[in-house]
């Protein structure tokens, strides 16, 4: 692109198309404010995997509360899980279909969640975007940004700059608006690997209408743990290993075949779309904003998690929403202390939801991983007790999903 973007004014940059940049593009363009995205890779590029499947109703009801009929069109777009099962040691210990039990009230719907490719949500806010007037620059990565009082001089890879009103670093996990603006990572690193396989749609269609399911040390995988969720189109198989396990290996088409056909239908095997090895970062930013308070950071430029409890795109879509919202009341605010107090609260809040989020997705790795003896001895008994006592089956069962009731004074999860 040419080194010098012109705009009318100083707009509002959002660095990173990703899905929390889009829909932080799309809330400021809907408050009317000028809304420029500048995106390091070229518009056709191809986001690999489902990755963030798993969209909750509030992250729904936020698409809703910014552009009405979003929400509702990527729901449209999702497969409704209505249903979630988890086993331990191949025993059934937990059933659950939508609309009863404290899951039931906890996510408030007829479905727990709503699955998809996380490139058909973008799809979607992408296209809502350009619909809103949002001019896009591809192919213009960021190098730094420096703030001052009254604006961020935003500087490209291609050698240009960028003068802007405000920023929003939605610029994921290596964010370069995160190291400009001086904030830190704070956190750990989980050490245990996990394979993350997608598969295609069984030919009858029947793979989307399976219940999402969780199995504690399952006895055809040595005592692994394994968790199937569908999404539109095909199934996420997120198997955990073992100390001493050799990931890559478990992570070849072979090994893939041999883990997986215990399991599920061996045509999964042949139709495998996606292979990942992750370990998880559980890592907060330690501030969200800048000291000139022109800057907040969202989604994963702001925290890593991992994906258990759905805590990284739910979370993230908030954190964009909120910072839309609050730069849109630091332009209309009647002087600079009363800008800066609005950003101030929207960096504190939204630090604050990413401390709780950290905390619930690494509880959910501590049930999971059970290396504590406590943690093992109260998994054993509520499996043990889960046949008589629905509320302990209940309990393991929420471990790797987290379903957290929102909290006092907050109609929000994440
Ligand atoms: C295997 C896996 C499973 C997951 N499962 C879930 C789940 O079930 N539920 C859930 O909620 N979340 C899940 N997540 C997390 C989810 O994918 C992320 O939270 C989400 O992609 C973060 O979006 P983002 O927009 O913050 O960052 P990204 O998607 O990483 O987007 C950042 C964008 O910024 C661009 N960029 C980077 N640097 C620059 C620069 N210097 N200048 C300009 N542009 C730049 C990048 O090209 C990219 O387009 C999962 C993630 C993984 C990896």
């Amino acid at each position: 692109m040419n080194p010098h973007i012109r705009s009318t004014g100083d707009p509002c940059v959002v660095v990173g198309a990703g899905p929390v940049g889009l829909i932080a593009a799309l809330g400021l363009a809907r408050r009317g404010l000028p809304t420029l995205v500048l995106e390091s890779e070229p518009l056709q590029r191809i986001r690999p995997g489902s990755r963030a499947i798993a969209l909750a109703w509030p992250t729904l009801r936020r698409f809703e509360s910014v552009l009405p009929g979003l929400g509702r069109a990527i729901a449209a777009d999702g497969i409704g899980v209505t249903g979630y099962d988890a086993y331990y040691e191949g025993r059934r210990i937990f059933h659950y279909r939508s609309g009863s039990g404290v899951l039931g009230r906890v996510a408030r719907a007829d479905r727990l969640v709503t699955s998809l490719p996380q490139r058909v949500t973008e799809r979607h806010l992408y296209e809502a975007c350009v619909r809103a007037g949002v001019e896009f620059h591809w192919e213009s990565g960021v190098s730094g940004l420096e703030s001052h009082p009254d604006g961020v001089r935003v500087a490209l890879r291609s050698g240009g700059v960028l003068d802007a009103d405000y920023v929003i670093g939605a610029d994921g996990a290596r964010s370069v608006v995160r190291k400009a603006i001086g904030a830190t990572m704070i956190g750990h690193t989980d050490d245990t690997p996990f394979i993350i396989v997608d598969v295609e749609e069984l030919p009858d269609g029947s793979t989307s209408n399976t219940p999402g399911h969780f199995h504690y040390r399952h006895p055809e995988l040595n005592g692994r743990n394994v968790m199937h969720m569908p999404f539109r189109g095909g199934m996420r198989i997120d198997l955990q290993c073992l100390p001493g396990d050799d990931a890559e290996q478990l992570a070849t088409r072979d090994g893939i075949r041999d883990w997986t056909a215990p399991i599920v239908s061996p045509w999964y095997a042949d139709h495998i779309t996606w292979v990942s090895t992750y370990r998880f970062h559980q890592v907060v930013a330690d501030t969200y904003t800048d000291p000139h308070r022109r800057v907040l950071l969202a989604g994963e430029a702001a925290h890593l998690f991992a994906p258990w409890g759905g805590r990284g795109l739910n979370s993230g879509a908030l954190d964009a929403t909120d910072a839309a919202k609050a730069i849109a009341a630091a332009v209309h605010s009647a002087d600079r202390a009363e800008a800066h107090r609005v950003i101030t609260r929207c960096a504190a809040d939204r630090r604050a939801w990413g401390l709780h989020n950290r905390d619930v997705s690494s509880r959910a790795l501590r049930i999971m991983r059970a290396t504590d003896p406590a943690v093992r001895r109260r998994r054993t008994l509520a499996a043990r007790l889960a046949p008589v006592c629905p509320p302990a089956g209940a309990w393991l069962a929420n471990g790797p999903i987290q379903l957290t009731p929102p909290r006092l004074g907050s109609t929000d999860l994440y």
